[in-house]
């Protein structure tokens, strides 16, 4: 994805030096690209810890969005230092600086993203009326602005760094492995599985050191055959799912009702 960026970035670079409107708005369209696939290369650094719906989305602002859930700082840029640490969970006294891995935030992307657009369609009827018609030099100057940001990005020789304590359990109900960081669970939400299918929710019931326990987040339903109570994924309660008794065999099915208050 890195690498179709560049060459997007380069056929932008091209075709802004013939300066001329056409090729100014060529590069708009190349850069445009560019930016989604700088922003397909950073969601393949965390296709494990986001919904694999994911994949489907394509503008910057939807994926980065998703991003942001699983990493507070997947927009941000990251310096990054290395050292010995003495023991766990203590800084090293000397850390040795790599670098800094460059990556547009959220905002940058999405505004860039929408202004290019706006030059890749024919000027309305009011805007040739008005001779509100975006200039090459108009367009031209944003291109430029894009190509300064996106040179500092592609140019960067750390990137796609994803640091973090993560937990990693398989899903009960669909297999799937579930990857996440600590610092990213909701105690109200807690971890869903990242199958669109599934969607099951668990929480953290205990967590010792390194000895973490992951529980299925359940409701407890009455039998109305037998009275008697079952539990259920939370993520299963939903209109028209039904669900056998474990006590008597008794099926029921969740329906909505008006109920006198
Ligand atoms: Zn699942
Ligand atoms: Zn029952």
């Amino acid at each position: 994805m890195r690498n179709i960026a560049l060459q997007c970035l380069q056929r932008a670079k091209d075709l802004i030096v013939k300066d001329d409107e056409i090729s100014a708005k060529y590069a708009c369209l190349e850069l445009r690209f560019c930016i989604e696939y700088i922003t397909y290369s950073q969601l393949q650094t965390y296709i494990q810890e986001v919904p694999d719906e994911t994949v489907k989305k394509w503008t910057p602002k939807q994926i980065i969005s998703v991003l942001r859930e699983a990493d507070p700082n997947a927009d941000k840029n990251h310096k990054i230092s290395i050292g010995k640490q003495d023991a766990k969970g203590i800084t090293a006294k000397t850390m040795k600086y790599l670098g800094e891995e460059q990556r547009f935030s959220l905002e940058w992307a999405n505004t860039r993203h929408n202004a290019l657009g706006n030059f890749l369609h024919a000027p309305t009827l009011s805007q040739i009326e008005n001779y509100e018609s975006p200039t090459k030099e108009k367009i031209l100057k944003k291109a430029n602005e894009v190509v300064a940001e996106i040179d500092k990005i592609l140019s960067s020789p750390i990137f796609n760094v994803n640091f973090g304590v993560f937990y990693e359990f398989v899903c009960t109900f669909c297999n799937t492995k579930i990857k996440c960081r600590n610092k990213s669970i909701s105690k109200e939400l807690g971890i869903v599985c990242t199958s669109s299918r599934c969607k099951a929710v668990y929480d953290i019931v205990s967590e010792q050191n390194d000895d973490v326990v992951f529980k299925l987040r359940e409701m407890e339903i009455i039998c109305p055959s037998c009275d008697k109570s079952n539990f259920v994924g939370s993520h299963l309660i939903a209109y028209g799912n039904s669900f056998p008794c474990v006590h008597c065999g008794g099926k029921a099915e969740i329906q909505y009702a008006l109920v006198p208050l």
